[in-house]
């Protein structure tokens, strides 16, 4: 049987705010992902540069249809490589590049990116723990509340630690930020 949601989610946030420790950084530092990334050997590529080799590939997510990819693991041999598209804006770039660094942190087993038809397969359990992961290597909830606290809007929250508002949004959401920074609110 499989452990429950809660307990994963502690497990995924704990190795998040440990993997923010190791780096230097306190509740209230905004996380470079790329440096995360430098830290786990992990080597991040940009869409953009594939654009000599395969600029057909590299345009149609650059600029047809930029919401159709945003970040993949590639895997050689025992290494990873992720690949990320720097056509969305900087805070949704910092959110692929740290959910992927978070199936990296997790130990995701590569899957087979193509089923048998064609299709991509998802595991919705990894995708769902890497965007946890994701969200919690990017904002602490402590840093969370104490901006609440301080009454501060999630648009200066989200400038602050290099994300998007509705990252924030969710953020709040998810750890119950706002009740525990205004606890008479209840
Ligand atoms: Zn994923």
């Amino acid at each position: 049987m499989p452990p429950p949601a809660g307990f994963v989610k502690k497990h995924v946030t704990d190795l998040a705010y440990e993997t923010r420790e190791e780096l230097g950084l306190s509740p209230f530092d905004r996380l470079e992902p790329l440096a995360l990334a430098e830290y786990l050997a992990i080597p991040v590529r940009k869409l953009s540069e594939l654009r000599e080799e395969n600029p057909a590939a590299a345009d149609y997510f650059l600029t047809r249809d930029p919401a159709a990819f945003s970040g993949v693991t590639v895997f050689h041999g025992s290494g990873r490589v992720i690949l990320h598209n720097d056509a969305h804006s900087p805070a949704r770039q910092a959110s692929n590049i740290c959910h992927e660094l978070g199936h990296g942190l997790l130990l995701h087993d590569p899957t087979p990116a193509v089923d048998g038809s064609g299709c991509r397969e998802w595991d919705q359990v990894m995708e769902d723990q890497a965007q946890w992961m994701a969200g919690a290597l990017l904002i602490h909830e402590l840093g969370l509340v104490t901006a609440l606290r301080r009454g501060s809007e999630p648009s200066e929250i989200a400038r602050r630690y290099g994300v998007s508002e509705d990252m924030v949004t969710w953020r709040i959401n998810m750890t119950g930020a706002y009740r525990r920074a205004h606890p008479a609110h209840r």
